[in-house]
């Protein structure tokens, strides 16, 4: 039975976040990660690293990044003020994010992103994916310039190394699977380690272990039947442990339960994540192109926004099609957009030089009605709007349902291309409930529990319905850094 003053369960970037911070109060602190050294790092680890924060000008940038004269007097930046940032939360989850907890995310998150470099961590121009030329000049879409350097996976080997200069100790295959809890206090977790059972015993205690997303029979349970059908984008270690641990003594669960992130990705994925492909069994570029059921039919915009504000919910939509899949279908007028990921070597690819040699290669698809709806869709499409990707162009089509709203071209330019995706779940929206100011964890009474704090995925009540790409990492970041301070100060002061 080991002493420590804080323990931090996981070892994703939440947890790394909490841990630094509980050391930098002066805290002795232990991190338990389930997994193996090799498959540490839950879904941070994942990630494709972008990041969403607030910035009103190139100076706080500069904050995050070196810039280059260059790279200033060739791009355009653009903002995403906190007014800006708050108002794309408050838009994409209905208007039910939490309020004191969306605008502390907002608020903290440059600070954050300037500590997190101080920490080590190296953040690049987000030119590769997220970034086009218009006359000469680089934009940027969907508001999020910066990503790390290396991806989620640099992102945790930064903040690995951070830990472990301040000389935080790690124990791997270490399962944390109840909390120690005299009806009071938290005062440690009992564990599962390499097959022993023990009590590491702590002055506080900080969840950091994920949602339910790799748990098929929690999936089912909350977000409805079907959901165990999806695949695992990221970590098969995040079973909903910590939520159970935290409701079983009392917490408050808060959030959107029902509700999680989830996108198109590749049909015949494996059932978890692989970190040799990390996030590119994604296919972010619908937009550009048509989303087939087996039906032959469209069920959704693809082009409503950029991928950023629906790619979070598509996946949902794609689960709830017959046989849970849905091709997208380009022609080569889009080819050059599509991103990365379409040409990686696990792909489920079919392409050919016409529609109807096209149309019986859609595995699964009924390829009349598949015909018939290209046929509509193209008779559809505005003529008298130009196509802008680097905009929201307008170019919509008249008179079918669903509508496109943007980028809708005729598909009539061979060669044609196909890819089959199913639904890959990232990450599940229910979580605890939190004080703001310290992410000590708060019982269904709303008081705080004592010794106990959460954050990363654990925390509700940010994300309802849909999420902007780039914010799991920076709340992460940002709640990760309260909670840490918080439990190391509170431990120092005992
Ligand atoms: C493919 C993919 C791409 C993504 N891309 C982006 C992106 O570009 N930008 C962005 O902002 N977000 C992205 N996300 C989302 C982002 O990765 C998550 O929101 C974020 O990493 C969550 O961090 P976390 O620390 O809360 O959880 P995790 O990083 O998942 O960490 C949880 C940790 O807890 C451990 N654990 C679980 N149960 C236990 C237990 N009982 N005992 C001990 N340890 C346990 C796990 O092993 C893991 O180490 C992506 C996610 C995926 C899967």
């Amino acid at each position: 039975m080991q002493e420590y003053d804080v323990i931090v369960v996981g070892k994703g970037n939440a947890a790394l976040c909490a841990a630094i911070s509980a050391r930098d109060q002066g805290a002795k602190v232990a991190m338990l990660e389930a997994a193996s050294e090799d498959e540490s790092g839950g879904n941070s680890r994942f990630a494709g690293g972008v990041m969403r924060f607030a910035y009103s000008s190139v100076d706080d940038l500069k904050r995050v990044t070196d810039l280059t004269d260059e790279d200033v007097a060739t791009s355009d930046f653009g903002t995403n003020t906190r007014e800006e940032f708050l108002d794309t939360l408050y838009q994409l989850t209905s208007y039910r994010t939490d309020p004191e907890l969306s605008e502390i995310l907002v608020n903290q998150s440059l600070d954050t992103m300037a500590w997190l470099r101080s920490k080590g961590v190296r953040f690049v121009p987000n030119f590769g994916r997220q970034s086009g030329l218009v006359n000469g000049r680089r934009i940027f879409f969907g508001r999020m310039p910066i990503e790390v350097s290396g991806g989620g996976a640099g992102l945790v080997q930064y903040l690995d190394a951070a830990a472990k200069k301040q000389g935080i100790d790690v124990f791997f295959e270490t399962r944390a699977a109840s909390l120690v809890y005299d009806g009071e206090r938290v005062s440690g977790v009992r564990v599962q380690q390499k097959g022993k059972a023990l009590e590491i015993r702590a002055g506080a205690v900080v969840l950091a272990c994920g949602g339910f997303e790799a748990n098929p029979e929690w999936r089912t349970r909350y977000l409805g039947p079907g959901w165990e059908l999806a695949k695992v984008r990221g970590t098969r270690f995040n079973v909903g442990d910590g939520l159970r641990m935290a409701l079983e003594i009392g917490a408050s669960p808060y959030g959107n339960w029902s509700g999680c992130h989830a996108t198109g990705w590749d049909r015949y994925a494996p059932e978890f994540g692989d970190v040799n492909v990390g996030d590119q069994f994604q296919k972010h570029s619908y937009i550009f192109g048509l989303l087939i059921n087996a039906r032959g039919k469209r069920f959704v915009d693809e082009g409503v926004d950029f991928h950023s504000f629906t790619y979070a919910k598509y996946g949902g939509e794609v689960l709830k099609q017959p046989a849970q899949f849905a091709w997208q279908v380009f022609d080569s007028k889009v080819k050059h957009l599509l991103r990365s990921e379409y040409r990686i070597k696990f792909v489920t690819k079919v392409a050919a030089n016409t529609l109807e040699e096209l149309a019986p290669q859609l595995e699964g698809v009924d390829a009349e009605a598949f015909l018939k709806t290209v046929r509509e869709f193209n008779a559809a499409v505005r003529k008298d709007v130009r196509f802008d990707h680097t905009i929201k162009d307008g170019k919509g089509t008249v008179g079918i349902d669903p509508p496109k709203s943007n980028w809708a071209q005729a598909l009539d330019t061979p060669p044609f291309e196909a890819y089959a995706t199913t639904c890959g779940i990232t990450f599940t929206f229910g979580g605890l409930r939190v004080d703001r100011e310290t992410g000590q964890v708060l019982n269904v009474h709303f008081h705080k529990i004592p010794g106990l704090y959460c954050c990363g995925e654990m925390l509700g009540g940010l994300f309802y319905f849909n999420y902007p790409s780039g914010t799991g990492l920076v709340s992460g970041s940002v709640f990760g850094r309260i909670a840490g301070t918080a439990a190391g100060k509170a431990t120092k002061a005992a």
